[in-house]
């Protein structure tokens, strides 16, 4: 039976990219004339399309301000990206490359599904080295609710695989979350904000993706 492993970006395969996090007081200054303060923003594990609403949120504007521009928004933060992308924002956590090479090998069909908007997901990836390992992904230029970012990831990839095949690898809460919501199983690593205690309702919770033993031992008995 054919498995999909999903994996989040930040926290999960990299640090977090200082470029993409100003990105967001760049696009809501350029796009909506507001200065907002990401870095006071609890946004970890959302996606980037529910972190431009927040954040606009609390600086004052309501929803239907927001929706009118937010496509134009993800636009200049990728656009942002693109043009500041320095090494500090494609950052490989340690044992990430052993860990998706093996999983690569053994025959796994591998993903993102993060909350990254898509051409930002993509270029990091594909900076780090990364991207010759995925076939799919779910994005948050997709939608604002990360659960439904696996159907996305699942169209993408064009073939069927039962929702009960499907792993959601990531570093918070809400990307258990996502899992059960969507249906599919979660495995969480602490290399994020979260410690492992936090993250102890996945299906299997790691230290790092140095333990990739325990992701292969676990997968080989489901
Ligand atoms: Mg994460």
């Amino acid at each position: 039976m054919k498995k999909l492993l999903l994996f989040d970006v930040d926290g999960t395969l990299m640090e977090e990219s200082p470029t993409h996090t100003e990105s967001f007081n760049y696009a809501c200054r350029k796009v909506y004339g507001v200065e907002t303060d990401i870095y006071s923003f609890p946004r970890h594990g959302m996606t980037d399309t529910g972190i431009l609403y927040g954040l606009l949120k609390r600086a004052g504007l309501d929803d239907a301000k927001i929706s009118v521009h937010i496509n134009d928004a993800l636009k200049i933060m990728l656009e942002y990206v693109k043009n500041n992308i320095k090494p500090e924002d494609y950052k490989l956590l340690n044992g990430v490359n052993t860990a998706l090479k093996e999983f690569y090998d053994l025959g796994y069909t591998l993903g993102l599904l993060t909350g990254n908007i898509q051409g930002v997901a993509e270029l990091r990836a594909e900076k780090a080295g990364i991207s010759k390992y995925f076939s799919t992904g779910g994005y948050g230029s997709d939608s604002m609710i990360r659960s439904e970012l696996v159907s996305y990831a699942l169209k993408r990839l064009g073939i069927k695989i039962d929702l009960m095949n499907v792993y959601l690898i990531g570093d918070t809460p809400l990307d258990i979350k996502a899992a059960r919501d969507a249906g599919a199983r979660a495995i969480a690593v602490a290399t994020g904000i979260y410690k492992i205690d936090e993250l102890k309702n996945a299906d299997l919770s790691l230290n790092s993706l140095e333990e990739k033993n325990k992701i292969i031992e676990f997968l080989k008995n489901q």
